[in-house]
């Protein structure tokens, strides 16, 4: 069995169609690139194709009904929709799931410091990151900084071209000596990525009494006259460091998209789109965006909270009457698609992959029937009969798919939100777009599977 590429298969209509959805796909990553900017552009989407906020509908008492869109949003960061179908909720749902958050580095509760005349803010990285490539790179800072007034401040520092950006350094290799004979996950440590952002001190006339350190005084006035918040308000703030600047066409052919955060935003935006687009039939739709996935989906935001379930028993109740049951019967009788971005062979490190059984570049959505590491540890196990129902419904789309493991076996592995989904008794396979140099600060997807990835979501959902 051989992998092909989709690019071969295309004319010049669908060529049109893809370079349309690549487009919107790369708005939709500069306009997200923390979970609650993400929910907010899908929040924005989901209203302007006639979906309502859920609470809103319950709390009027209306009686929900077939063709109804609704969504409900928990915490700012995760997102349900669904879009009714004329069965019975307990028949289950056709679901398509994926997570908005991305790995970055967060700015700790008491960031800000002076050494040596710079100012910089302390962070603690989020996710699995290579540390070595995060520094000497442009930085932006996104995020909300909640003030005890009750009000909040949005930031994004960093993407327009007249703000300034920011930068973790790095020692000069004239200096490296000691340094490049480090380990390299010794090469950066977590403590050392502190963000560079001010150099100038405040003039000495200007410095209140306490205030000793006059570079990181002048930040904190820039601070509140241009954003409104004091030192002690970074308490209760959600401030993500992530690279700053726009996603770009990659290749002399732009058959690929450069870009931060395609994990897994590439999955969340074609699920999204593909929700959109289809209206239900018999079955209820839904799209499921969730945080947290890349430190273990934990938290109230995280598919392991019971955000989802709530959201369904509210359905439930409102439309058949209140019923434990039913609702566990609607998880239980649901099918899934659990969609996070998978490993792309790499020939520069084919030592890594075990080749036939690898996703590649180009050649569509990569299905996994297990996910995990050494042994399948931590894994959900897609059943082979609901894998044949998807390979039929794929091939029934033309849609391009190839089956794929993460790596070869003990080389390391990776866990999903398939196997919290599973334990509802539902169907769900791992599915999803295959990157080059997955957590970098940019990371590499193909056109062609951002597009076969949309239209294999459609499939599954109609
Ligand atoms: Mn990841
Ligand atoms: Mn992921």
């Amino acid at each position: 069995m051989k992998n092909t590429t989709a690019w071969e298969k295309y004319g010049k209509k669908e060529l049109k169609e893809l370079e349309a959805l690549n487009s919107e796909y790369k708005a939709f990553l500069d306009g997200g690139k923390t979970e609650r900017e993400c929910v907010d552009q899908v929040v924005e989407m989901a209203e302007k194709a006639g979906y309502e906020e859920l609470g809103g509908v319950l709390a009027s008492g209306r009686k929900i009904k077939a063709g109804d869109k609704l969504y409900a949003v928990c915490m700012g960061k995760t997102i349900a929709m669904f879009n009714i179908g004329s069965e019975p909720l307990e028949c289950g749902m056709n679901i398509l799931g994926a997570h908005i958050d991305s790995p970055r580095l967060d700015v700790k509760g008491n960031p800000l410091y002076e050494s040596n005349g710079q100012a910089y803010l302390d962070t603690h990285y989020y996710g699995g990151i290579k540390k070595y490539l995060w520094v000497t790179q442009p930085m932006a800072i996104h995020g909300v900084v909640c003030k005890k007034d009750g009000t909040t401040v949005k930031l994004a520092i960093g993407e327009d071209p007249k703000d300034p950006v920011f930068v973790f350094t790095d020692l000069l290799i004239h200096l490296s000596h000691a340094q490049m004979d480090k380990k390299a996950s010794d090469v950066v440590s977590g403590e050392a990525l502190d963000l560079l952002v001010g150099n100038r001190p405040l003039a000495k006339a200007d410095l209140g009494e306490d205030e000793k350190e006059a570079v990181k005084a002048n930040v904190l006035r820039l601070i509140k006259d241009k954003y409104g918040f004091d030192e002690e308000d970074f308490y209760s703030a959600e401030l993500e460091i992530v690279p700053a600047g726009k996603a770009r066409d990659c290749g002399f052919d732009s058959s690929m998209i450069l870009a931060y955060g395609h994990d897994d935003r590439v999955c969340a935006f074609t699920s999204l789109k593909a929700m959109l687009d289809v209206e239900a039939g018999k079955r209820t739709t839904c799209c499921l965006l969730v945080d947290k996935e890349e430190i273990g989906s934990v938290g109230a935001t995280g598919m392991s909270g019971h955000f989802f379930e709530n959201a369904v028993a509210e359905l439930v109740a409102n439309m058949e009457g209140e019923s434990a049951l039913k609702t566990r019967k609607a998880l239980a009788n649901s099918m899934m698609l659990s969609s996070d971005v998978d490993a792309a062979y790499d020939p520069l490190y084919a030592e890594a992959y075990e080749a036939k059984n690898s996703a590649y570049m180009s050649c569509g959505l990569a299905l996994m029937k297990f996910t995990g590491s050494r042994g399948k540890g931590g894994s959900n196990d897609a059943n082979a009969e609901y894998i044949a129902k998807v390979r039929k419904i794929f091939d029934d789309a033309d849609v391009s798919y190839q089956f794929s493991e993460l790596g070869k076996v003990d080389v390391g592995g990776g866990g999903t939100i398939a196997y919290i989904m599973a334990k509802f008794g539902m169907e769900v396979i791992d599915s999803g777009v295959p990157l080059f140099n997955m957590h970098a600060p940019y990371e590499v997807a193909s056109k062609a599977d951002v597009y076969e990835a949309y239209k294999g979501y459609k499939a599954f959902i109609k």
